[in-house]
């Protein structure tokens, strides 16, 4: 039984849960008018190469800016929005947005991938591999500038489907990476089955580093099973350089977080990057 429909079941006998799928509801339709009317918006947020210290990617976020309610973070309303197939327009304005941010990017040498976050229900919208197919044509954006974050959860609903949606996008040249690994149900046997370059081991992990030895274990072990499948590890949750410094010695590729650059709207990440002439913290530069 879906979420959606479970909810629906909480309605009829439950005061509690019907205020909860009520307020639910009401985050959706004012959702539906946040895309009509343009509250949505990107903020971009660099991915470090450590050995060069290079930009490897930028992970697009949603960011809401509601009228009269302010900002409403997407922990809230993504959740929400993967409940109903509002969550494919949700997507679908994320990689539109992408789309023309690369362009826009490309056209002044820029040359940085944008990675678009994926929610299990979009894998399983029929001819969703298409969909992004057509949009790189249309928009005559290269695969290799594509990377998707898929989380865990969305592997396991229909693997057989997903194997095949996954390198038809693989094929084309488009990063595939693992969104907050380490909390959803993983399933090792199904890792090697498919086209995925990278693993991003979840902040839940990362911010604990390096006191809690639980934390540094998992970590520890990501990277070397990455690495030994032929893939590379990011860490998201970067918050200091003592993190950092862990990270570079625990062998991990790649770091993602405040200690580097929180999310930027596009015109502030530019700058970002332009005064950082495109490389934060290299110590030796080697390529990643
Ligand atoms: P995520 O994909 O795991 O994204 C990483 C989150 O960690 C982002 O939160 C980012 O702002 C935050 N973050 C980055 N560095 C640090 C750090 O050093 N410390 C801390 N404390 N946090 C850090 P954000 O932007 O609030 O997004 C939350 C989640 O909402 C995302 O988690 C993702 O699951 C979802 N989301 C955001 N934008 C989209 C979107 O366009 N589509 C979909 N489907 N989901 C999205
Ligand atoms: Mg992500
Ligand atoms: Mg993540
Ligand atoms: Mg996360």
């Amino acid at each position: 039984v879906s979420a959606h429909e479970s909810g629906q079941d909480c309605i009829a006998y439950s005061p509690e849960i019907s205020t909860i799928a009520k307020d639910n509801l009401s985050v959706l339709g004012s959702l539906m008018q946040a895309i009509r009317e343009g509250q949505l918006s990107m903020h971009y947020q660099p991915k470090i190469c450590m050995r060069s210290g290079t930009v490897k990617s930028v992970e697009a976020l949603m960011r809401w800016h509601h009228p009269e309610r302010g900002n409403i973070p997407p922990g809230i309303f993504i959740p929400r929005a993967e409940q109903s197939t509002l969550i494919n327009l949700v997507t679908e304005f994320a990689l539109e947005q992408a789309m023309q941010q690369i362009v826009q990017w490309q056209s002044r040498g820029i040359d940085i991938p944008v990675a678009v976050n994926i929610s299990p229900r979009n894998l399983l919208q029929p001819g969703f591999s298409d969909l992004i197919l057509n949009l790189l044509e249309r928009h005559g954006v290269e695969g290799r500038l594509l990377e998707l974050e898929v989380t865990e959860g969305a592997l396991m609903t229909d693997m057989a489907r997903t194997i095949v949606e996954l390198h038809r996008l693989a094929d084309a040249k488009i990063t595939i990476s693992i969104d907050d690994f380490g909390t959803g149900y993983s399933s090792l046997q199904y890792l090697h089955k498919l086209p995925i370059s990278l693993i991003k081991i979840d902040q839940s992990f990362v911010r604990r580093l390096p006191a809690d030895k639980g934390a540094l274990h998992i970590v520890e072990a990501a990277v070397t099973l990455t690495h030994k499948m032929g893939m590379q590890t990011i860490a998201e949750g970067v918050e200091n350089d003592e993190i950092y410094n862990v990270l570079a010695g625990l062998g991990c590729d790649i770091a993602q977080g405040f200690a580097i650059s929180r999310p930027l709207p596009a015109a502030e990440f530019e700058k970002w990057h332009s005064q950082h002439h495109g490389r934060f913290m290299v110590d030796k530069a080697t390529s990643c």
